[in-house]
């Protein structure tokens, strides 16, 4: 007969419990869905009364801890524990790390490590064969008396899980201050729509988990559609129904017999120096120097599929290219939002080679905007971009950004006034150049370009042009000398000039342009064909 046992009932045959294994320890594997290995197992307490039958832990562990008995009642799992894995070793049977559950209550009780460790050592069982799973209620006894507890556990060589993680009371804020080695993230917490919102929020704890460099358990899986998206996202560690239910000790050996084990291995490796774990906090000198002094930078991800997700952004990023959005419009979309095909393009070709090469790789792309108050706009913006973590299926960018769009229309319009001013060199019967005072640059026309085989930028002018032969040889220290008078600021200058192989005369004349403070710029040069009498005049 199954019955549900009063309070007072389970007080009273809790120490006959104890002595009688009426309260026993089942077993749930927790196995890597990338390759079917196990990498742990979990402890869990039951009591079945021989008369009453299956009393669940959901009911019984409330009265345990209100009445302060769990802690009696986790020291006897945990040395089931410390004997199976004795057994394992005696047996040759390489065994898994087991997690026990330690209750908050616990770690008021000022010796619990003290006599885990004592029963620890009677079973001399490896520490490495034994982990604790704390949750996050334990911070609510205060934060100095949990982190005291995880100091000692951690020296005494112990791998700390953060139970539960998610479940409750601000969860990223206890994930800050708590050193855990390894998070367990519960799916029936977020149940349901792992492809809507729930699933967006399981991916951003799991992204900054990973920047926090610790390895994710998602726990409570069922479905094998449960498992792909998690490991989609870079979480491949599964504790579930999916794999098995929590079992007795006899078919937990047999699946550990019938299984390959493999360690949990780290989230992903994030370039060193940067101190991931601050990179989230909102008051560090990390998250400072992310706002203030990088410029517009974003944080993305890539995933080998293709698909992106910007994670997180600082305030001059929406700056830079944000255009009239809110950080909220920007979370969650990929980094080329707003780019057509062509330029989705040449940003992931960049992101390819910037994987290829581990260092930063830049692009021009422009994107296109619209919005209801400030209708379309267009803008240019310059990436740099940097592969700064790497998972199994997945990359982790750092990106800065840069809007050039001003810059870009000024080498726009300065490209078409040239084609313009050249194109009427043509109409004009004339052959025309400027001349950039300052760059010694000489820019010629088509028909210069044609007839005296010119590039459309000439440099070092106008030695390059005395070099090439376009002057005969004794004028050549006179056009210096035009040259150093515009320089020196002369309004105009000109004269007669024999030139191209020809040597046939041509009028040539400069004009300068000044700037506001009279200091020249440049100067226009033009050269038309002397008719007949000009010379003589
Ligand atoms: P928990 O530590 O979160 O343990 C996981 C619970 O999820 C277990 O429930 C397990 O049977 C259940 N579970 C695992 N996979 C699935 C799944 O795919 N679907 C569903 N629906 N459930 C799944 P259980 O054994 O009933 O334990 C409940 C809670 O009681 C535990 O939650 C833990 O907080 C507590 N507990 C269990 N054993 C101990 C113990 O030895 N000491 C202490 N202090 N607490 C314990
Ligand atoms: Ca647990
Ligand atoms: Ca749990």
């Amino acid at each position: 007969m199954e019955k549900r046992m009063s309070e007072k009932e389970l007080l009273d045959s809790f120490e006959e419990a104890l002595a009688d294994n009426h309260i026993y320890v089942v077993y749930q594997p927790k196995i890597n869905h990338a390759s079917g290995r196990m990498v742990g197992a979990e402890a869990l307490m039951r009591w079945r009364h021989p008369e009453y039958g299956t009393q669940y832990p959901s009911e019984f562990i409330p009265v345990l801890e209100n009445n302060n008995l769990i802690y009696r009642a986790d020291l006897y799992v945990f040395e089931q524990v410390c004997k199976l894995q004795r057994k394992c070793l005696n047996e040759d049977r390489h065994p898994v790390p087991i997690s026990f559950n330690m209750s908050r209550y616990d770690i008021y009780n000022n010796n619990y490590v003290d006599e885990i460790e004592k029963i620890r050592t009677k079973y001399d069982v490896p520490v490495k064969y034994l982990r604790v799973e704390i949750t996050e209620s334990s911070a609510i006894g205060g934060m100095e008396l949990i982190l005291s507890v995880l100091d000692r556990l951690h020296e005494l060589g112990y791998t700390v899980e953060m139970d539960d993680f998610g479940s409750g009371y601000s969860s990223l804020n206890v994930l800050k201050d708590l050193p855990v080695d390894i998070i367990k993230l519960d799916m029936r917490f977020l149940s349901g729509d792992i492809g809507g919102r729930g699933g967006t929020i399981i991916s951003s704890i799991v992204q900054m988990t990973k920047w926090l460099n610790t390895p994710v358990i998602a726990e409570g899986v069922e479905t094998i559609e449960q498992a792909d998206y998690m490991k989609s996202i870079g979480c491949k560690y599964i504790q579930g129904y999916l794999y098995s239910k929590p079992i007795s000790q006899e078919d937990f050996l047999e699946k550990l017999k019938e299984t390959d084990h493999e360690p949990v291995g780290p989230a992903m490796d994030l370039i060193s120096t940067m101190n991931a774990g601050k990179f989230w906090d909102p008051e560090s000198l990390e998250t400072l120097i992310f706002n203030n002094y990088v410029g517009g930078a974003a944080i993305f991800t890539y995933n080998k599929d293709g698909k992106a997700e910007i994670l997180r952004i600082n305030e001059k990023y929406i700056k830079e290219v944000g255009m009239n959005q809110t950080e909220a419009d920007i979370l969650g979309t990929d980094p080329w939002m707003c780019y057509d095909e062509d330029n989705k393009k040449i940003f992931i070709k960049t992101l390819e080679r910037a994987i290829a090469s581990h260092d930063e790789e830049t692009c021009e792309t422009w994107r296109h905007l619209y919005s209801d108050c400030c209708g379309d706009d267009t803008i240019c913006v310059k990436s740099f971009v940097r592969m700064i973590g790497e998972t199994e299926d997945q990359y982790i960018f750092y990106a800065m950004v840069q809007n050039i769009t001003k810059e870009k229309n000024m080498y726009r319009e300065l490209y078409d006034s040239e084609r313009r001013f050249r194109f009427a060199s043509e109409q004009a019967n004339v052959y025309a150049w400027e001349y950039d005072i300052s760059s010694k640059e000489m820019r010629p026309c088509f028909r210069c370009m044609r007839d005296l085989g010119l590039p459309p930028l000439v440099k070092n002018y106008p030695e390059t042009a005395i070099e090439a032969g376009i002057f005969p040889p004794e004028t050549a220290d006179m056009y210096r000398d035009w040259m150093k008078k515009i320089d020196e600021g002369i309004g105009t200058i000109e004269g007669i000039i024999p030139l191209t192989v020809g040597r046939v005369p041509f009028h040539v004349r400069y004009t300068t342009e000044f700037d506001e403070n009279g200091k020249p710029l440049k100067a226009f040069g033009s050269a038309t064909l002397v008719v007949d009498g000009e010379g003589e005049k």
